[in-house]
This record gives structure tokens, C-alpha cells and sequence, in this order.
């Protein structure tokens, strides 16, 4: 309806402000498939049409709290293969409960669907791109760009924040992170800073080298991030292992950022003592075949310090890994099968003064 009616300012006023308090809580949230009414959880899938290749279905739950509050994005599994991180969404999707939650929670905890399925790490197999380096996406590309354009439309766009969730794939065995972008915008800076700080892994990467472009954001986070929406990226699990104690550091710590935002009733737990990363230090190999490595996850390593070694597959040596620089190993190769221009380790170099 239309039509025009004359009414009494007062009432145009009263009028107004409903809409507003409507638009911030609408009594409906739907997010592809997943529609919940106010109060209530719903599950469904973001159809990605069809384009160049085929279309695939990402899953989606909608938890719509039954208090107003802000939206809050979860997405894990752009790498198929990060089990831990998949694993503590499913987890959260059954755990959270809409009747004691200030806002919404928009749960994408598989994006990657064909490299679950297959068991390819790294990339989408149907067109060998990374689901976490295509953002914002386009609606005309193959099938991770059309999906990254999906995402950034129905779920970046629609939230207040984010938080991605990674970990060590199949090949990488890594000790738990996370990232914090900070953008120049103070006020933003500050909320993602607690953000990070609440959802309590003890090292946290100061990722100041993202693109600042929303219309080339690349990452999922970065996407949020130059959105204007104060967001966070995490990492924990590594080498396929669903560790118990990984898979509940990350279900605690959404919860804990939600205690933050003031959408859980509760104070959140921040990190006491944060080791902050300025610099993550890559060696990549220049060899192909047999990878040893020589420490572990989490290990601190001094620059030139001899890390692993490669040999050809009768034994004779081809590679020396030397750190690259001295800090914390964040991850080193989990396999023997090792390729020229695979990741050997990333070192996190400590930042002097946080
Ligand atoms: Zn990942």
C-alpha cells in the first residue's frame, strides 16, 4: 500500500521511531533457506547459482535471539579440511539458544562443501581456488568467486561482526591464533582489539598489511573489516586432528566475544598475557621430497636455527630449512610429501612493543 494519508506529525514521529526499532530487530531473519522468527533457530543453505561451473549449496543456520542485539557472522570451513574449526561451529549451532541471546548469530560452519567431501586441503577442487582469497567475489566467476559473492552479500553485509575460523589444514601443523587488523578507524580498532582479546588465544598476529579496499578485500575477515565492521579471523586444529581441547577453545571463545558484545549474559575472559606478532616470517621449499622436521609447533626458534630437512626419496639430502627469523613457530609442515613451493613453517616474529 501507498497510499497517501494525511496523519498528525506526533504520530508520523511515533511511526518513524517503530520502523527503526523494527529494523534493528525484525521479526524475521532469513539468510538464504534459514529463516527464523524472532525467538527462534532455523537452519537452511546460500544457494550459489550455477555460472561457468556447477552450483554448489553452502549450510547455513540462523540463530534470532529473542532480546535486540547486534549480528554476529560465524563462518568456518573455507578450507574444507580445517576440521577443528567446522567441528566447533557444528557444536554451537546445537549449543546456542535464541531464548537468552541479544541479537542474531548467522552460522556458515562449512563453506567449502566439495573440499570436505573430497578431502582436498587448501582449495575448492571444482576450480583449484582458495575460499578465503577471492572476496568480495563476483557474481559472473567460477565457483568460489560466485560463492565469495554470495557470502559477502548475505552474510558480511548483513552483519555488525565476524569472526573467521581457521586452522592448520591436512599439511600444516599448528600451535592456535588469531588476527587483528587494525584499520586506522579508532573506534573500530578498539572494539576488534577486545574482540580478539576476549575470544582468548594467547598469540594474536597483528595483521596490518591487509588491503584496505573493500572492492579488493581478498580475505573473508578483510572483507568485514573494510566494511567498517569490527571482525577477527582464528585459527586452531592442525594436520586433519580434531583435537577436543582445540575444538572447545574455539567454542569458548565465540562465547566469549558474544559475552563481549553483550549478547550473552556474562562478563567475557580475556587473554591475560598476550604474546603479540608484529611479522610472520614464511619458508617455502625450494625442493621436492621427503620433509623432516626438527621441532614442533609452538616451538621458538632463533634465526638460521635448522628447522627440518628434505631429502630426494633414496635418502640423499636436498634441503637445509633454516628460520627464517627468530620467534614462534606458528606452523611447520605436517607430512613427509613435500613439493617445490609448499610451506615449510611460518615463523611469528614477536612485536617489541604491542
Ligand atoms: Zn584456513
Amino acid at each position: 500500500m501507498g497510499g497517501a494519508v494525511a496523519v498528525g506529525s506526533r504520530w508520523a514521529v511515533a511511526v518513524a521511531l517503530f520502523s527503526l526499532a523494527a529494523a534493528a530487530t525484525p521479526p524475521r531473519f532469513t539468510v538464504g533457506t534459514a529463516s527464523a522468527a524472532r525467538g527462534q533457530k532455523a537452519m537452511g543453505v546460500l544457494e550459489v547459482p550455477p555460472g561457468v561451473d556447477a552450483l554448489t549449496r553452502i549450510p547455513v543456520a540462523v540463530v534470532h535471539g529473542a532480546k535486540p542485539g547486534p549480528v554476529l557472522a560465524l563462518v568456518a570451513g573455507a578450507h574444507g579440511t580445517e576440521y577443528a574449526s567446522i567441528l566447533a561451529l557444528e557444536e554451537l549451532i546445537q549449543k546456542l539458544d535464541p531464548a537468552p541471546l541479544a541479537g542474531t548469530v548467522i552460522i556458515v560452519p562449512l563453506v567449502n562443501v566439495a573440499s570436505f567431501e573430497q578431502k582436498v586441503p587448501h582449495v575448492n577442487p571444482v576450480d583449484g581456488k582458495s575460499m578465503n582469497r577471492m572476496y568480495p567475489g563476483k557474481a559472473d566467476g567460477t565457483q568460489t568467486e560466485r560463492a565469495s559473492y554470495v557470502i559477502t552479500r548475505e552474510v558480511v553485509e548483513r552483519s555488525d561482526h565476524l569472526i573467521d575460523l581457521h586452522g592448520g589444514d591436512l599439511d600444516e601443523s599448528l600451535r592456535p591464533y588469531s588476527y587483528w587488523t587494525p584499520t586506522g578507524n579508532a573506534k573500530q580498532d578498539a572494539v576488534s582489539r577486545q574482540m580478539v582479546l576476549a575470544f582468548g588465544l594467547d598469540h594474536i598476529i597483528i595483521a596490518s598489511d591487509r588491503p584496505r579496499d573493500p572492492a579488493a578485500s581478498r580475505y573473508l575477515e578483510n572483507t568485514a573489516t573494510t566494511r567498517g565492521k569490527a571482525s577477527i579471523t582464528v585459527e586452531a586444529g592442525y594436520a586433519g586432528v580434531s583435537d577436543p581441547e582445540d575444538v572447545a577453545a574455539l567454542v569458548s571463545g565465540c562465547l566469549s566475544v558474544m559475552r563481549y558484545l553483550k549478547m550473552l549474559p556474562g562478563a567475557s575472559t580475556p587473554v591475560e598475557h598476550p604474546v603479540w606478532i608484529e611479522r610472520v616470517a614464511s619458508l617455502t621449499s625450494t625442493e621436492t621430497g621427503i620433509f623432516y622436521p626438527l621441532v614442533r609447533r609452538g616451538s621458538y626458534v632463533e634465526e638460521g636455527m635448522k628447522v627440518g630437512y628434505v631429502t630426494d626419496y633414496v635418502g640423499r639430502p636436498l634441503l637445509e630449512a633454516r628460520a627464517p627469523a627468530a620467534g614462534v613457530v606458528l606452523y611447520i609442515g605436517a607430512l613427509p610429501s613435500m613439493k617445490k613451493g609448499d610451506a615449510i613453517l611460518n615463523v611469528g616474529v614477536l612485536a617489541k612493543s604491542p
